[in-house]
Formats: C-alpha cells, structure tokens, sequence
C-alpha cells in the first residue's frame, strides 16, 4: 500500500475512472462526492466515502478535485463544509477540472495562506484514456509540490508535464480545447457536406481514417456518428465552457467566435449529450 492519503472530489464521466486508476495502483483512497449515488462502484473496489469535502481533507495529505466548473471549485474549497475550512497545512489540493485560470490563482492564494500547495492539472483525453491510465496532464504551481505528486499523476496519465506557475495548465487546456471545438466542428460539416452530395458516412469515415488527416478522435467520433450513440464521454456543455473561459482570456479569432456560437446554439437541445451530437445540430 503507498502511505499517500488521497482525498477524491467529483465523480462525474472523468473523476470516477480516474480514481479508480489510484485504487488499482493501492494508494488509500477516499471519495466525496456532491450527489451519493454515484460512490458504488469505487466503494466496492475499497475506497472510503467521506460526507464533506472537509470530512476528505481531514483524513487524506493530498486531495485531488475533478468537478465541472469554477462555480464547482468555489463550493468545494469555499462552501461551509469546503476544504478552506479544515486545518490544512502541509497538504496540496491538485485540481485537475477544466477551469479558469483566475479561480487557480485564487484558491492558489487561499491555500498558500493556510500553509498548503495548489496545482492546477487538467487533462487531456477523455474516458477512454482515463479508464486505461492514458491521459496527458498539464500542470501549473510550485515545482515541488509537482515533483512530489507526479508519481500518481504518471498512474492517471502517459505524461505529466509542469507548464510554469498556477494557472500554466489550465491556460494551456483551453488552447487545445479551442482546437478540439474547432475540429468537432468540422468533422461535422465534413460529413454533413459529404452526405449531401450523395457519398455515405461510412465510406468518407474509412476514407478519413486510412488518410493523411487520420487520428484517434476521427476514429471515435466517427463510429460514434456511424452508430447514432451520443452518450454523453464529453459533454457538449463543457465545451461551450471552455470556449467561454478561452474568450475571457483573449481568444478572439474568427474561427473560434465560429465555433462558440454554434455549440452555444447546440446547448439548449444537445447540451448533454457528447460534443460530436453537434451534428445533428448541423443537419438542422
Ligand atoms: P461530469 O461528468 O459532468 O461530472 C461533473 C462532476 O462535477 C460531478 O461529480 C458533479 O457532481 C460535480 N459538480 C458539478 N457542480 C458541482 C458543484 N457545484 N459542487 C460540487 N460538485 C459539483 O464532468 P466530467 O466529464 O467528469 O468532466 C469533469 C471536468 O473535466 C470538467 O471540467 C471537464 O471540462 C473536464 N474534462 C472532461 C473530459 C471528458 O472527456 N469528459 C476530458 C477532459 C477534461 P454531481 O454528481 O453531484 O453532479
């Protein structure tokens, strides 16, 4: 067993194969979770279930945190039950949701003055590569604070990588979030295109994966498209949230506007559902 005491906040889509990664690699983990009916699985595999996130603190030296959002963050650290209002010296929150910068450097300040480390650690990848340990983590904050927990960030990814200070990571997920947006987009006029002029999905979609422009997310998306399943790995949602964090800190270029406009048109029928329905909102 490693003598690391994890605490685990958010079991969403990404938090729950996550965790489980840690379990599997015998660090002592326990979970919080805002909603209880999402604790099974891990309780069955041997994780401890903390009610608050002050109760988790309590009990663990670092606490990792995979939620949807900064308003997530705010309630966690700064709710009456949040992790601000435990005794938390020596330990090091690392938050591994995609957030603003501005909230990291702000829970980053909160923690400094209670004597603990923040990290900021968001990933890139999606279910798939969290359920096989193969997510890329990038990272911004004190560089040993980062060097001491890389052991079990390398148990959640292929690679763990310090950009600079806090909000480093963070700064760099919504650049590639914004490609992801933009990709997600054209995949979907490209097939809705292709379609129109008479050529089948499937046979564009074979085309696209054995040629020069062939990648993973082409492969998944498209047998997603092709099986009509939008089961929700990333939610729509959350991309209209990072592309709404990327403007605030200054992305302004035509095609990222483009695309903000129209996941935010999406939202309101396909806002739950994985990114790639933005297809159906295509067609309409
Ligand atoms: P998700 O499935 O929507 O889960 C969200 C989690 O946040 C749930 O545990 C939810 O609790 C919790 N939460 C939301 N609001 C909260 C609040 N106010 N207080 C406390 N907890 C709150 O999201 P996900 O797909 O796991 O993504 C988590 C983060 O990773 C997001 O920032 C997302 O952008 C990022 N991300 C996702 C992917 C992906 O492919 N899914 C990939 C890379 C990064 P409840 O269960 O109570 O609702």
């Amino acid at each position: 067993m490693n003598t690391t005491k994890i605490g685990w906040i958010g079991l969403g889509n990404m938090g729950i194969p996550m965790a489980e990664q840690l379990l599997k690699a015998d660090y002592a983990v326990t979970i919080y979770n805002r909603s209880k009916d999402k604790e099974a699985a891990l309780k069955e595999i041997g994780a401890l279930i903390a009610g608050t996130p002050k109760e988790l603190i309590a009990v663990t030296d670092v606490v990792i945190i995979m939620v949807s959002d900064d308003a997530a963050i705010e309630q966690i650290f700064k709710g009456p039950e949040g992790l601000l209002s435990a005794e938390i010296s020596g330990k090091i929150m690392i938050n591994m949701s995609t957030v603003s910068p501005a909230i990291s450097k702000e829970m980053d300040t909160l923690c400094k003055e209670k004597g603990a480390q923040y990290l900021d650690a968001p990933v890139s990848g999606s279910v798939k590569q969290a359920e096989t340990g193969q997510l890329v983590i990038m990272v911004g904050g004190d560089e040993t604070a980062f060097e001491q927990v890389k052991p079990m960030l390398e148990k959640m990814g292929k690679m763990a990588v310090r950009l600079g200070d806090t909000g480093a990571g963070n700064v760099a997920k919504l650049a590639i979030n914004s490609l992801l947006a933009l990709y997600t987009q054209g995949l979907a006029e490209t097939v809705v295109f292709a379609n129109q002029q008479g050529i089948e999905t499937e046979d564009l979609l074979n085309l696209l994966n054995n040629g020069a422009i062939a990648n993973i997310f082409t492969k998944i998306k498209g047998d997603a498209i092709i099986a009509d399943n939008y089961k929700p790995a990333f939610a729509l949602k959350h991309i209209v949230k990072d592309l709404t964090l990327a403007k605030a800190i200054g992305l302004d270029s035509p095609l990222a506007k483009t695309a903000l406009n129209t996941f935010e048109e999406a939202t309101a029928k396909y806002g739950e559902e994985d990114l790639i329905a933005v297809i159906k909102h295509v067609k309409e």
